[in-house]
């Protein structure tokens, strides 16, 4: 007796559920996908170089270069490439 109004309405009621449930879902996907960052090699945020005695890396802008060799002190500047 009510049964088929009731059908109908409860039918309605899950096709709009699911509707909404689809938009938010697309929503997601296309608001992940524009936050998402491609993966980028890990790079160091100074010019890492070698102590060429010791061979330690450091930072460029610590080092003390003779020539073109780079050393992590002027200690190990001194004493030279080994
Ligand atoms: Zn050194």
């Amino acid at each position: 007796m009510l049964a088929v109004p009731g059908t109908r309405a409860m039918l309605k009621l899950l096709l709009l559920v699911a509707l909404i449930a689809v938009a938010i879902w697309l929503y997601r996907r296309s608001n992940g996908r524009r936050s998402v960052n491609p993966p980028q090699p890990p790079i160091d945020p100074e010019n890492m170089v070698i102590c060429g005695h010791c061979g330690v890396r450091f930072p460029a802008s610590e080092s003390s270069q003779d020539a073109d060799i780079h050393y992590c002190c002027d200690e190990h500047r001194r004493a030279g490439p080994r």
